[in-house]
């Protein structure tokens, strides 16, 4: 008798759910901690258990949440796959510190810089015949409007279909890189230019996207054969409900675009858990266009919603599970 090899069913969605300490504060104001029980792939609040691929307690180190988010992205990506990893949740959950971290501490670091390391280093060690070329871009969705960070005299760019119909940005600043340096670089001069360009960044980064993006494509000497694979990585605007504090004008405003774009992208990611195959809403945001190629379909994707343990926060997190759920 043969034994059939069955591949299993492979869901290119991996939705996490990271936790973060209670800060100094909240400690001292002896905030609650609100979960009753934190499994390996399950917490509980409120007596509800949310399910997750993997959930990481406050205590889990930078370099396990990339092992389990993000190392297996990186190889699929160098094999010409698409990917997308973001991170979703309301503002001091804990995005920035699990995309980014601290740029140049070793225990520190985030998924970003984690992630470029490890791509230069499969590239060293890779066959000589491949020939590789990495670009990266660096822009922010802010308002509706894509703001090149790289390029701050493009603030304004448009969403176009290549000629197969792949949506992308035009004219963004792509940078050639070749060392893990250089691409540190290019991020330390998109994080100044979004400094200079705004009057309090803690607030305006809770209220734009930003979005990096690795291309890579390679190229076979000896065969010609080749392959690309981009891979988007994305901070996603605080998803909190702005109505507490009560916005008014350009708050308001900004509140409404946050909460549009980010309901569109639960949308796409609800279609393509339930495995629709057609009518995936992309092109209800910018966002979510920019996105289509890299989500859903062969693309992997991770989803890392990020929350806050602290009580005054209950809602907030409420929320947040409840976004992570509906891509399961
Ligand atoms: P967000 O980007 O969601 O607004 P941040 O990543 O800026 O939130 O996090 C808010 C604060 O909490 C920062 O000072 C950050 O360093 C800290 N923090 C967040 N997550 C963790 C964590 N897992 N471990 C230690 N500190 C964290
Ligand atoms: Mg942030």
């Amino acid at each position: 008798t043969t034994v059939e090899h069955v591949e299993p069913a492979v869901c290119s969605i991996k939705v996490v759910c990271r936790i973060r300490p209670l800060n100094d504060a909240e400690e001292r104001s002896k905030s609650q901690f609100i979960f009753t029980n934190i499994a390996d792939d399950s917490l509980t609040v409120g007596g509800k258990t949310y399910n997750y691929d993997k959930v990481f307690h406050p205590k889990t180190p930078q370099e396990k949440v990339y092992t389990e988010t993000a190392r297996q992205i990186v190889k699929d990506v160098l094999s010409g796959y698409n990917g997308t990893i973001f991170a979703y949740g309301q503002t001091s959950s804990g995005k920035t510190h699990t995309m980014e971290g601290v740029l140049d501490d070793t225990d520190r670091m985030g998924i970003i810089p984690r992630i470029v390391q490890d791509i230069f280093n499969h590239i060293y060690s890779m066959d000589e015949n491949l020939e590789f070329h990495i670009k990266v871009s660096y822009f922010e969705i802010y308002m509706d409007k894509i703001r090149d960070l790289l390029d701050v005299s493009k603030n304004n760019l448009v969403v176009h279909e290549d000629k197969n119909k792949v949506p992308y940005v035009k004219g963004v600043t792509e940078r050639f890189v070749s060392s893990p340096e250089e691409v540190m670089d290019v991020i330390d001069e998109g994080k100044e230019n979004r400094h200079v360009s705004v009057t309090n960044m803690n607030e305006h980064s809770s209220r734009s996207h930003s979005v990096f993006l690795i291309d890579v494509r390679q190229e076979n000497l000896k065969t010609q054969k080749k392959l690309s694979g981009k891979l988007y990585l994305v901070d996603l605007a605080g998803s909190e409900k702005v109505s507490k504090t009560g916005a008014e004008g350009n708050t308001l405003d900004e509140a409404k675009n946050i909460n549009k774009s980010l309901s569109a992208l639960g949308n796409v990611i609800a279609a393509l858990a339930e495995g629709a195959k057609s009518h995936i809403p992309y092109r209800d945001s910018k966002l979510t266009r920019i996105l289509q190629e890299s989500l859903g379909g062969n693309a992997r994707t991770t989803i890392i919603t990020c929350v806050s343990p602290a009580s005054y926060n209950e809602s907030e997190t409420k929320s947040t599970l409840l976004f992570g759920q509906r891509a399961k």
